[in-house]
């Protein structure tokens, strides 16, 4: 996901603005063109204060009575394991 994706982004249960809490960037070349992404990292709302993972560049924001928590809350908990860095090189 890119970042100033974030600035659209709100949560779906209470409607306010999310930050971002942990990541790690990745930079990938993509129709010639250098773009910097968010691949892993956990975003969490501002006012009620909960997680959305984000995975492989994936943004993983349900409504909290639609979400499968089981499958959330291992996404949370794998996402809170990776080292905040940026990673310069080119991957994937
Ligand atoms: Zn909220």
């Amino acid at each position: 996901m890119r970042e100033n994706i974030l600035k659209i982004l709100v949560c779906p249960d209470c409607g306010n603005e999310l930050e971002l809490i942990k990541s790690n960037k990745k930079s990938r070349i993509i129709g010639g063109e250098r773009i910097e992404e968010i691949w892993d990292g956990i975003l969490k709302c501002k006012n009620c204060g909960r997680l959305f993972p984000i995975t492989r560049g994936v943004v993983w924001i349900y409504p909290k009575n639609l979400m499968r928590k089981d499958i959330i809350n291992k996404l949370i908990s794998s996402a809170q394991r990776t080292r905040t860095r940026t990673s310069p090189q080119d991957s994937e």
